[in-house]
């Protein structure tokens, strides 16, 4: 009995139970409730398991061959030689160390915000599916991205959202003499210990830098307390822990890695030390600027100024003051490697564009974007010539396709679509009967809508205001709004006419409605007022209750919402929305975008459009824009209304004789054939991989 239990552990303890499926369904089902009551922690649930309930467990013949293949294949896979990195030549000594400050992974582990979280999260999942060489370094918060309550005024709240990492699937980092693995960093204000934790991602170890280590004062123990809490002096100290703590943890681990790969700014203190090392091993600082720059790639991932930390320069002199007299290297020579001409700030995006041999931005547009905005430190170069290139995002493919749909292409497609595929591998979802494919749909629109009522239940001072006490309908064209409530994502620009909307959502034989779910930064006002405006749409009598608010949008919500959804609606501020990933999510699951032309939907747009018959989803256009926002907001939900009632409600409810929509369905397949090839993070890492140098050049 004590052995099931370990080798539920042990299943439990390996995150690759969140995309690979037989082990997910088998952990959830050990205890259902306490999968939920624990947010989906399995490493608590078989801790848990009563007696009795291991006992019957493992009296049943059928269970305990479950688990032993579960292992088997776990263990296949974590030795597995032939990987897509091997037979494409991949060196094995070229390993690369991924930094970022969050990690969206699993919900249990509440390390992520949104889409810059997930986005990593996805890429180790890929670099271990592909077999590439990478550990991963992140923080690991007592506190992450707050639980989100709403209250029947459409106020939002914020409950902190805690990590317990010894009930977590993740493992004290130890010594050769069993001791807690411990390292000093140093801060303006004097020395502090780190340690870590460690979580396996399939084959790839992450490791989670924390300060809350006994000896370390109560504000050192605070650092890594929450995640992008607290002020700018809590900023920096959490990214010189992060930074320089992933290069000091390497070499305490003996770890040899020759790509560090910076996922955004936070972690760019890693080139300083870095520089460091280098400057120790005798080199001067060109030549250690140069090595380094073979050695640092550097994703940017926003055009928003407040994605780029900025510190002052006091306050950098201040905590780089103890690594500048270490590595020997004066403040005022680091200095002008973070600051841009006119700035008068330290800032984490030029130091890393300024040490990284490769950036990029993470789609075209975004790339041609990024170029602009960093022109200013390459001023005697074109425009297209500012050395930032674009690797464009992706999702994780067995991540985020449900069950539904997954099991369809696990039947005509083998294995082919859970690997790198090509561009045709898709097209044997061509041999699916249009009514398969549909009823596919049909089911996980109708777990949707379940998981929706439930979750509406549970905040029943929103509700109630639907025909029959709940407006939700599991056949009705269903159309989701899904994201952090940042202002230029415009959330309530579907409101703009509340009759237009109505009108659309209420005709008569074509029921549409629509789920909106996001969070709202604790201090960003303008976004929680557009939840508050939701919320408040949501109870408007005109709309009769097909509009409604999902409380705590997280993994799980996501993962239901982009497997169900009809369409999936993107309506930021050109060219505000870097890549976006939800989409692509939706996508692959057949659902169909309704976008602005910003992000990875624009280079879709442009770049498959020609391979299209049926096309794979609409495009928000409104042609000549005005130029004051207000007037902007006008003509493009005017664009959104018109392709709402002329083209995405007529083709959803044009039905055949069998109640198919035929058009719809062809669609969903192009959308599935088309895009899951290209915005997979397979795809997205199969790039990176030419870009660290890992691979012989083609
Ligand atoms: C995919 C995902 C995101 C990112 O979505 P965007 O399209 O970039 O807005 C955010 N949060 C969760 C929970 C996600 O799954």
């Amino acid at each position: 009995m004590a052995d099931l239990r370990h080798d539920l552990d042990r299943l439990a303890r390996n995150l690759r139970w969140a995309w690979h499926r037989p082990t997910g369904d088998l952990l959830r089902a050990l205890d259902p409730a306490a999968w939920l009551a624990t947010n989906r922690n399995p490493v608590a649930v078989v801790a848990e398991l009563s007696p009795q309930r291991l006992a019957a467990l493992e009296a049943d013949p059928g269970f305990r061959t479950r688990v032993s293949v579960a292992l088997a294949d776990l263990d296949a896979e974590l030795h597995r030689e032939d990987t897509w990195y091997a037979r494409a030549g991949g060196d094995p000594q070229r390993r690369v160390a991924y930094l970022s400050a969050e990690f969206g992974l699993v919900d249990c582990l509440r390390i992520y915000s949104g889409g810059l979280g997930v986005l990593a999260g996805d890429h180790l999942r890929s670099a271990s599916d592909l077999g590439l060489p990478m550990v991963a370094i992140g923080l690991a918060y007592d506190e992450g991205y707050f639980v989100q309550s709403i209250d029947a005024h459409g106020h939002q709240h914020a409950e902190p959202a805690t990590n317990r990492f010894d009930q977590l699937p993740t493992e004290r980092v130890r010594d050769a003499e069993g001791h807690p693995l411990t390292f000093e960093v140093e801060l303006g204000d004097g020395p502090l210990l780190v340690q870590a934790w460690k979580v396996q991602v399939g084959r790839v170890p992450l490791y989670l830098l924390e300060t809350g280590v006994a000896s370390n004062s109560e504000a050192q123990r605070r650092i890594t307390f929450e995640l992008y809490g607290g002020d700018s002096d809590t900023r920096i100290r959490q990214e010189v822990v992060l930074g320089v703590g992933a290069v000091k943890l390497l070499h305490a681990l003996d770890l040899d890695v020759q790509v560090l790969h910076l996922n955004e700014g936070h972690a760019a203190f890693a080139g300083l030390e870095r520089i460091g090392d280098l400057l120790a091993e005798g080199l001067d600082l060109d030549e250690a600027r140069a090595r380094l720059r073979d050695e640092l790639v550097f994703t940017t991932h926003t055009p928003v100024p407040a994605g780029h930390d900025e510190f002052g320069y006091d306050l950098a002199a201040h905590h780089l003051g103890p690594l500048c007299h270490r590595i020997g290297v004066p403040f005022e020579q680091l200095w002008p490697l973070a600051n841009a001409p006119g700035d008068h700030t330290w800032n984490q995006t030029v130091l890393a564009l300024r040490l990284a041999g490769r950036a990029n931005g993470v789609a075209r547009l975004h790339g041609e974007v990024s170029r602009q905005m960093w022109a200013r430190l390459w001023p005697d170069r074109a425009v297209e010539d500012v050395p930032i290139a674009h690797v464009t995002n992706g999702v994780h493919p067995q991540q985020w396709v449900g069950p539904e749909i997954g099991e369809l292409l696990n039947r005509h497609l083998g294995d082919t679509w859970r690997t790198l595929a090509s561009p045709d591998t898709f097209q044997a979802l061509d041999e699916v009967p249009a009514d398969q494919l549909w009823a596919a749909h049909r089911r996980a629109r109708h777990r949707l809508v379940e998981m929706a009522r439930e979750r509406l239940d549970a905040q029943a001072t929103l509700w109630g205001t639907g025909p029959d006490g709940n407006g939700l309908d599991p056949d009705a064209l269903t159309i989701t709004f899904a994201r952090r409530f940042a202002t230029y994502k415009r959330a309530t620009l579907l409101a703009h006419d509340v009759d237009r909307l109505a009108d659309i959502l209420t005709g008569a034989g074509r029921p549409v409605q629509i789920l909106i779910a996001g969070k709202a930064h604790p201090q960003d006002r303008y976004g929680q007022a557009f939840i508050t405006r939701l919320v408040e749409l949501s109870r408007d009598p005109r709309l009769q209750g097909r509009l409604v608010f999902l409380e705590n949008y997280d993994l799980a919500m996501a993962a239901a919402l982009v497997a169900g959804s009809d369409v999936w609606l993107n309506n930021p501020l050109r060219p505000n929305e870097a890549s976006g990933t939800s989409g692509m999510k939706s996508a692959m699951n057949g659902g169909l975008n309704l976008s602005i032309l910003d992000g990875w939907w624009d280079e879709a747009v442009a770049d498959l459009t020609a391979a299209s018959n049926a096309g794979f989803g609409w495009a928000i256009e409104a042609g000549s824009l005005p130029e004051d926002p207000g007037g902007r907001d006008a003509a493009e939900a005017d664009a959104l209304y018109r392709l709402l009632a002329d083209e995405v409600v007529p083709t959803y409810h044009d039905r055949d004789a069998e109640g198919v929509p035929q058009r719809w369905v062809a669609m969903m397949r192009e959308a599935i054939t088309l895009l899951s090839p290209v915005f997979s993070t397979h795809r997205m890492v199969a790039d990176y991989t030419r870009r660290y140098g890992q691979l012989p050049e083609d």
